[in-house]
């Protein structure tokens, strides 16, 4: 049977929701609606959509809504996709600029149907923020690219600030909540990242609650520090309706201390755990931390 989630995260999530007022949030949501973008904090009905509206930070989602795979803990929309748009790339740009953003975070739904799953325009999504929004910092939240190391080679040339590739569970899970996807891949893929560019900062991150142990998350974390991950975030899953995978347990804030104490012995650099925490969650604070 799915746990009741405890009063204190119910708190902070209807505190995160809520944010700094509706005028904020509003504001935010018109610059992205009326440059036809899309955000993953609306299509994965992320629960600190309020907070980060409203200090007008979002993260943008590119390449359409529709993914080519089911995730069973996501909300994102699958199916057939439509072609990518040309114009997002300049689209984007101008709102960064018109949000004033110094960081931003850009991430898409997975492309199988595309020949370098978008990789392409991941690229000229940077080279247009780079163009149109002088020092922005800029972090790229990828799919897999279904390990094309073609692709990858695309997005380190683009010179993002930061690369981040979600582990989001432990392997024995992938078949039940990731289908299509394969851990060792992912893994790779932020290994082969640091050989393409060893300064490159790379993040990951995983979903606590979904009936991993304790073991289990030792061991990804330690597969996470063996190909130099430099960033981590760990967050309480939250299933985004009764049709996807069920919450197994609700983790208490000492436990996800504990897990940001093991993590920084591990070698991270930079680690963010708590229930709340998602992969773009305040992300510029937490590159800060890289400086
Ligand atoms: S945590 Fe990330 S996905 Fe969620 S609302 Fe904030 S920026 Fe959007």
């Amino acid at each position: 049977m799915t746990p009741s989630a405890p009063p204190w995260l119910l708190a902070e999530v209807r505190r995160a929701r809520r944010g700094e007022g509706r005028e904020r949030v509003e504001a935010t949501q018109r610059v992205v609606t009326a440059l036809g973008l899309s955000t993953v904090c609306e299509s994965a009905r992320c629960p600190n959509r309020g907070e980060c509206f409203s200090v007008r930070t979002a993260t943008f989602l590119i390449l359409g809504e529709v993914c080519t795979r089911g995730c069973a803990f996501c909300a994102v929309a699958h199916g057939r996709p439509a072609p990518p748009a040309e114009d997002e790339p300049e689209r984007l740009a101008r709102a960064v600029a018109e949000l004033g953003l110094d960081h931003v975070v850009v991430t898409s739904v997975t492309r199988d149907d595309l020949p370098t799953g978008g990789a392409d325009h991941f690229a000229r999504v940077v080279a247009a923020l780079r163009r149109n929004c002088s020092g922005v910092k800029v972090e790229l939240l990828v799919p897999d690219f279904a390990g094309s190391d073609e692709a990858l080679t695309t997005l380190v040339a683009a010179r993002p600030d930061v690369l981040a590739h979600n582990l989001e569970t432990v392997p024995r899970l992938y078949p039940k909540v990731r289908q299509g996807a394969d851990y060792e891949r992912s893994l790779g893929l932020l290994r082969r990242a640091k050989e393409l560019d060893r300064r490159l900062p790379t993040k990951s991150g995983l979903m606590l609650g979904l009936g991993e142990t304790a073991e289990e998350v030792e061991a990804a974390l330690t597969d996470l520090a063996g190909v130099r991950c430099d960033l981590l975030t760990l967050g309480q899953y939250l299933a985004p309706s009764p049709f996807h995978a069920p919450v197994e347990r609700y983790v208490e804030p000492e436990e996800f201390s504990s897990w940001r104490e093991k993590a920084k012995e591990l070698g991270f650099r930079s680690v963010a755990a708590a229930a709340l925490v998602r992969s773009s969650y305040k992300a510029p604070l937490f590159f800060e931390a890289l400086e």
